[in-house]
């Protein structure tokens, strides 16, 4: 295999899918050189089939807003690869959404599956409908709407979506009921995220911020350092940074931003509970302004606009919000105000040049598809629960998340250690996922 010329073909192919070449070749070149050591890979053409969707659904969703006036958007379910289990992985509402955002998150959701240790494979879907603004009832229709077409492309064995940015448990809900509506089939595992009542798993809404400050944890302590007392920026103030908030308090440490499209709230002596529980409101009146926080609570935190949670200082910046959301000159602009760790808690959140350069001068960086993958283990482990037709407690799912995330961590350390004892988590992710997919492949023929 070739990079360059894998990339000069699919950038043909696909021109303007700058996410997901984006996506292809931060992959490629971190498996380039073990898949050269695998011919048998390259006779059954592996990575020329792996970087392409199994195929792509595209519908209408039309539905009438509180002014009764006729909406239309786009939905899709980008279902990327089944081969080491059904299609698994989140939908995502945000007036961005492309086909070449969806293809890049189901590509790396496919990587991130394998990692979590469960038989899952990778798929992503969404709508460019924008929630942001929209009342309950109208966030509601939308959902049945595009359920109206959605449903005939999934099912408990075959594709299992979820959330992400946009669709959280209320959406989930919402699917969820006209899915039964229109399939007549009462599974409780078409959906994961569901909330408690109709078989939703303990756990599963601070998952993913859960797993990726265990993750965090497996990292210091490889790098002879911890948590407690350090000061750490996140951006974002949806489900993720919510969860990465709770347990970043809970293990000593000390968030002292959360951000906005808006811009950032600096929080000096470190976010509360009171705070925490905030952002619930915050997420669910569909504002999408970070400034309500230091409305709500103007003596601890304070409002700057068009700021990111970069520009303060920190000890360790996790990512929580979007794609590409931390530039190069933020990775600077972070190192020089002495931040020291990176995790990438949101999908692909540092732009490559940003890696690079944490990489090159000394500030730990690990990708997300690693960090993050505690969502996707932890719906994981709520359809193990539909399966069984039983509900764990909080502490049996807790207990399984952070063995899972230890064993990512390790696997990470398996297949990224360097020469010099140092750990390219870029490099070991993506080793370590693709091995996993690239062998079930290969055992399953040419289909
Ligand atoms: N959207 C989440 C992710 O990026 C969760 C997916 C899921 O639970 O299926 O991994």
């Amino acid at each position: 295999m070739n990079v360059q010329n894998i990339m000069t073909y699919l950038s043909a192919k696909h021109p303007g899918e700058a996410e997901y070449l984006q996506a292809c070749q931060e992959v490629l070149e971190s498996i380039e050189e073990v898949y050269n050591k695998h011919p048998e890979f390259e006779k059954a053409k592996i990575v020329e089939r792996i970087v392409e969707p199994d195929r792509i659904f595209t519908f209408r969703v039309t539905w009438v807003d509180d002014k009764g006036e006729v909406q239309t958007n786009l939905g899709y379910r980008v279902q990327f690869n089944s081969a080491i289990g059904p299609y698994k992985g989140g939908l995502r509402f945000h007036k961005a959404v492309t086909p070449s955002m969806l293809k890049f998150l189901g590509f790396e959701q496919t990587f991130k599956n394998a990692l979590t240790t469960l038989p899952m494979g990778g798929a992503k879907g969404g709508s460019d409908f924008d929630p942001v603004g929209k009342s309950d009832a109208e966030i509601m229709r939308f959902c049945q709407a595009f359920m109206l077409e959605l449903w005939q492309c999934i099912g408990p064995d075959q594709d299992i979506p979820a959330g992400d940015v946009g669709v959280g448990g209320r959406e989930i809900g919402y699917l969820n009921g006209m899915y039964q509506k229109l399939a007549r089939e009462y599974h409780t595992g078409v959906l994961t995220g569901k909330g408690m009542t109709f078989g939703g798993s303990l756990l599963r809404p601070e998952a993913t911020g859960f797993g990726a400050l265990y993750f965090t944890h497996h990292l210091l302590e490889k790098a002879g350092k911890d948590l407690k007392g350090k000061t750490i920026a996140v951006s974002g103030f949806g489900n993720v940074a919510w969860g990465a908030c709770i347990k970043a308090t809970e293990l000593g440490a000390k968030v002292v931003a959360i951000s906005g499209p808006d811009g950032v709230c600096h929080i000096p002596d470190g976010i509360t509970k009171e705070m925490i529980d905030y952002m619930l409101v915050m997420r669910s009146s569909n504002r999408n302004k970070v400034q309500d926080m230091a409305d709500k609570f103007p003596d601890k935190a304070k409002f700057t606009a068009g700021k990111k949670a970069w520009s303060i200082k920190c000890d360790i910046a996790l990512p929580c919000a979007f794609q590409n959301e931390l530039s190069e000159d933020d990775a600077k602009e972070l190192k020089a105000n002495g931040c020291w760790c990176c995790c990438e808690v949101s999908n692909m959140g540092c732009q490559p040049e940003a890696i690079h350069y944490f990489q090159k001068n000394g500030v730990l960086f690990a990708p997300g598809k690693a960090v993050n993958a505690g969502g996707v283990a932890t719906s994981g482990l709520e359809m193990t629960q539909n399966a069984a037709h039983l509900n764990w407690s909080e502490k049996e799912v807790d207990d399984k998340l952070h063995t899972i995330m230890q064993s990512i961590h390790e696997q990470c350390v398996q297949f990224g250690t360097q020469a010099d004892g140092s750990v390219d988590y870029v490099k070991g992710a993506n080793i370590a996922g693709f091995m996993k997919v690239a062998q079930a492949m290969l055992e399953q023929g040419i289909v």
